[in-house]
């Protein structure tokens, strides 16, 4: 503690005020993500729905707009679940106590505590990552957290080790111990409170702890992605299923790789290649696989705006875009394509 008083962090954005619908949104974001980089996605988000009110009403593609770029889209998806069920089985209010955190979408057992720590003013646990690194080296628990004997030997550790008085603070400093201090990659175990008493130290491996998930070669997918341009400028985006990969989001149509390209957007779009021409090969990378993305570009004779403009799928202007959400890939190939130039296609 006294180490969070002259070097802990009391100046994050959802900290003025602290109230819990701030710390709910930014917990949810640091769930995978750093502070540094949810900093300005949180001010940005908040600028849109500053309350929960706001994002209860918000339709969920403007929320994975405001998302989009942070990645793990389920969570935004939770977020916007989450916000309605307490605007309607709530009144409005967040509520306090563990079990309905925990009963909420997207609110696990650490972030349930880190509400009731850090908003509500209560004594509650937390197991974050920085926070299982910093204990799994301290106490040099072998083995990868996410295996449940590791993890409810963490979690043990962390609830008895957690103050009734000035709980805020404790998880604060732990948080910033294991971001600030013991890091990942490089702990910086000479300016550490905890250095005297860590396990890890004393053997002289602290990045031995925690054991990571033990590995496998990830599989890698193909998805040839088709960018059909009108002869309006404006490429045809279509909107995905709600769950699986970028749920919700917008999304380039997908050709499968047995069907030959003309004749599946004959079949599938209704509409005749006249030119195409291919861009170069990207990998996106999942948790479970890889996937390698083909992007062609596609213009087409017959463009069919009303039929096309409907539904799940929209004619997407480059020039002015509108706000989508757009998975990270399909927005960095769009960013890349240039409005439709005589000179660079090839016949098909
Ligand atoms: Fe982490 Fe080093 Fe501190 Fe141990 S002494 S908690 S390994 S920074």
């Amino acid at each position: 503690m006294g180490w969070f008083e002259q070097y802990g962090r009391k100046d994050l954005p959802w900290q003025h005020p602290r109230d819990p619908y701030r710390v709910w949104v930014s917990e949810i974001m640091l769930q995978q993500t750093q502070v540094a980089t949810v900093i300005p996605y949180f001010e940005r988000f908040l600028g849109a729905f500053p309350d929960l009110d706001t994002l209860a009403n918000a339709s969920l593609d403007d929320v994975l707009h405001h998302w989009s770029g942070l990645g793990y889209y389920a969570r935004a998806r939770n977020l916007h679940r989450c916000a309605i069920s307490i605007a309607e089985d709530f009144d409005s209010q967040f509520p306090c106590d563990q079990t309905t955190l925990e009963s909420l979408p997207g609110i696990g057992r650490s972030t349930a505590g880190a509400i009731r720590s850090l908003a509500c003013g209560q004594p509650a646990a937390i197991l974050d990552g920085n926070v299982k690194r910093v204990l799994a080296r301290h106490y040099a628990i072998e083995g990868w957290p996410g295996k449940s004997r590791v993890q409810k030997r963490l979690w043990d550790i962390s609830e008895r080790l957690t103050p009734e008085k000035q709980c805020a603070e404790y998880n604060q400093a732990m948080m910033d111990i294991g971001s600030m201090v013991c890091s990942r990659g490089r702990p910086a175990c000479h300016q550490c409170p905890l250095q005297a008493t860590c396990l890890a130290f004393a053997q002289g491996n602290p990045t031995a702890y925690p054991q990571s998930k033990p590995r496998r070669e990830l599989p890698v997918k193909q998805a040839c992605m088709v960018i059909v341009l009108n002869d309006r400028g404006e490429v045809l985006l279509e909107q995905r299923p709600p769950s699986g990969i970028w749920g919700g989001l917008w999304s380039l149509p997908e050709c499968p790789p047995d069907i030959p390209l003309n004749r599946w957007c004959s079949r599938y779009l209704s509409v005749e290649v006249d030119r195409q021409q291919l861009m170069s090969e990207r990998r996106h990378s999942f948790t479970h696989f890889h996937l390698d993305i083909t992007p062609v570009r596609v213009r087409i004779k017959n463009p069919r705006y009303s039929l096309m403009d409907e539904g799940n799928r929209v004619w997407y202007n480059l020039t002015q875009p509108d706000s989508r959400g757009l998975a990270a890939p399909v927005k960095r190939i769009l960013q890349e394509l240039e409005i439709d130039d005589e000179t660079t296609w090839e016949t098909s």
